[in-house]
Parts: structure tokens; C-alpha cells; sequence
């Protein structure tokens, strides 16, 4: 039996996509292709030896660029484009150009890398921004109670949706403790109402919620505090 990992093409049969894996054997390689690629049926994987990945077996890690040598097409995370070796020479591009490795995002050039990471980042002050709002609207009802911070399970979190240059928050948690808590804290949500315009006018729609077992403490919590801000 052989000890030393080779590389394999695993493709999922009827959608023919997959990417390359390092195994000791087909057999292996295909259960490997299958856990990846079709939800562990290992009778769905096409598998095949690719020769010419052997050298990225030691770290696994195969290049985006070395992939689309040998026939592939990678999405774009930037542009959207579909990258192939024609692709590439129609947009006086080469494989040189292309940034990323398997599994990871991949760009097809710098340019596209830098726009992208230029709105990722856009991304997350406004993620900030947002929770920064969801603070002041908790305080603001039920007065100075504890957060929960970005280091553990409850840390708060934002989904943003960014188009041509505008962001939106399509949904925000935020988590805060109150007194007679005994099992979780309680979340503050915002979901994008389906009436919402993409200008951000629309009504906000912002739920409490806690878990079954706090429940009569959370809304004695929430009359008290109501009772102080009145
Ligand atoms: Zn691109």
C-alpha cells in the first residue's frame, strides 16, 4: 500500500463540479472527493489521478492559477466573472494574474482583489455602525444593561448586503444580559422587511427575543424598565 498522499480530481457526476484531493489511493481519494463534494455519496464521485497537482500534495494547498492551467473554470469573488484560460487571454489577463488557492476566494486579478477587499472592509465599519444603533435602541429601552463583546458564542453579528456601491442590513443580532437571567441572554434582531426599499427608507422592524426558560423574567425585566422610562 502506498504511504505517500497523490493527487485526484473528484468530481460530483451530475453537476461535474468538484476540485482536486490528496489521498493514498483512489479509493480513499474518492471517499475523500465525496465528503467534499456530494454529501458523503461516494457513488456520485467521478475520480481520477491528476498528476500534475502531486506537487501541492505536502500542504494541500492547490493554486487557483494551476487549477485553470488544467481546464477549470473559478468563479471570481470580485467581478463574478467566470475564470478560464480564455477568459483570461480575451481580458488580456494570465494565469500569472489570478490570486487565491482552492477552497478559498479567488480573484482573477489584483485590481479585483483590491476593489473587493475596499468593500469588504466598507462592509464592516458599517457593520459597526449598525450595532453601534442596535446599543443605543436597547439602552434606550431597557436602560444600561450588559452586551455581550465579539469574544464568545452571543457576539453580535451583521449580514450586509452591498450593491453598486450602496450598503443594507439584511439582518443584525445583538445580545444583552438582564437581571433575573438564569439560562441565555436576550437578543435584539433586526430583519430586512421585504417591504423595505433599498434606500433604507422603509419601516424598521426590531424583535426581542429570549429562550422559553427566561421568559418570565425577561418580560418582568422589560415591565420594570418601561415603568422607569415612562
Ligand atoms: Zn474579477
Amino acid at each position: 500500500m502506498a504511504t505517500v498522499e497523490h493527487a485526484y480530481v473528484a468530481l460530483e457526476a451530475d453537476e461535474n463540479t468538484g476540485g482536486v484531493v490528496f489521498a493514498k489511493t483512489l479509493q480513499q481519494a474518492r471517499k475523500r472527493g465525496a465528503q467534499e463534494y456530494s454529501d458523503g455519496v461516494v457513488a456520485h464521485i467521478v475520480c481520477y489521478r491528476a498528476k500534475w497537482a502531486d506537487w501541492c500534495a505536502p500542504s494541500s494547498i492547490v493554486p487557483a492559477s494551476l487549477l485553470i492551467e488544467y481546464g477549470w473554470r473559478l468563479e471570481c469573488h470580485g467581478c463574478g466573472n467566470d475564470i478560464s484560460q480564455e477568459w483570461l487571454e480575451e481580458s488580456c489577463l494570465s494565469t500569472q494574474d489570478v490570486i487565491g488557492v482552492q477552497g478559498g476566494r479567488v480573484f482573477c486579478c489584483a485590481p479585483c482583489k483590491t476593489r473587493d477587499d475596499e468593500v469588504e472592509s466598507e462592509k464592516r465599519r458599517f457593520e459597526g455602525e449598525f450595532i453601534e444603533t442596535l446599543r443605543a435602541v436597547v439602552r434606550q429601552r431597557f436602560g444600561d444593561v450588559k452586551f455581550h463583546g465579539t469574544g464568545d458564542a452571543f457576539r453580535p453579528g451583521a449580514y450586509i448586503l452591498s450593491q453598486d456601491g450602496a450598503y443594507g442590513v439584511g439582518e443584525a443580532m445583538l445580545h444583552f444580559e438582564f437581571p433575573g437571567m438564569s439560562i441565555a441572554p436576550a437578543t435584539i434582531e433586526f430583519r430586512w422587511p421585504f417591504s423595505f426599499r433599498w434606500d433604507g427608507i422603509g419601516p424598521v422592524n426590531l424583535v426581542y427575543r429570549c429562550c422559553a426558560g427566561d421568559r418570565l423574567a425577561f418580560e418582568e425585566f422589560a415591565g420594570e424598565a418601561k415603568k422607569v422610562a415612562a
